[in-house]
């Protein structure tokens, strides 16, 4: 695995001095967990189906030793797939700010995702302003397993891959991992990056 990230010092178009992407640098990112924040409907939908969730226990790794499949399963799809309720789910917190940052700092960036369902998805970045804004039919993927992630994260040349999902980094094999836990519920470890918030995941990008 490379380690070697070529950045340039450059000026952006307002003339400050943050260093930016000489080209080299190119940003995959996942979608749930990371850019759309479903704690509150996990919550909401996991209560229906009678289960009290804490915020820390409402992460995918975590939720699944708590929601048997078949449940889990319901909840999925009234989060995924449902016209209504897979529309609420809101933006993480300082998501847009940051997006918006990348794209003046020009470095490519791409949504590699494993929604089923694609066009849910779609509307849900729609409805938050984030497509085709940020993310569209050129730069944002739907694929069905972590090791298509792999694939398609390295057929575009991904240099930097976040994720809420350690299952997910642990196959995807770039040279920059990062773990996005913003419950802060998952250890450090060699293998990744682990950031809290999308301010401090942008300063480690765009350092
Ligand atoms: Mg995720």
């Amino acid at each position: 695995m490379s380690h070697n990230i070529l950045v340039n010092p450059v000026r952006n178009s307002e003339g400050s001095q943050r260093k930016i992407s000489n080209g080299v640098k190119q940003f995959g990112f996942d979608m749930d967990g990371v850019i759309i924040d479903h704690t509150e409907m996990k919550m909401r939908l996991a209560k229906e189906l009678g289960f009290d969730l804490k915020p820390e226990e409402t992460p995918a790794e975590v939720i699944r030793n708590i929601i048997p499949g078949d449940q889990l399963d319901i909840l999925k799809r009234r989060l995924y797939d449902d016209p209504i309720t897979g529309l609420l789910s809101g933006v993480m917190p300082g998501a847009k700010e940051a997006l918006r940052e990348i794209t003046a700092s020009q470095t490519p960036l791409f949504l590699i995702s494993r929604r089923k369902n694609p066009t849910m998805a779609i509307e849900l970045l729609r409805v938050h302003g984030l497509w085709p804004t940020f993310f569209n039919e050129g730069n944002a993927f739907f694929v069905n397993e972590p090791k298509e992630k792999n694939e398609r994260a390295r057929h575009l040349g991904v240099t930097h891959y976040t994720d809420d999902e350690r299952d997910v980094l642990r196959v995807v094999e770039v040279s920059h991992s990062f773990l996005f836990d913003h419950l802060g519920v998952f250890k450090e470890d060699e293998a990744y990056v682990h950031v809290q918030t999308w301010p401090s995941l942008l300063s480690f990008l765009l350092q």
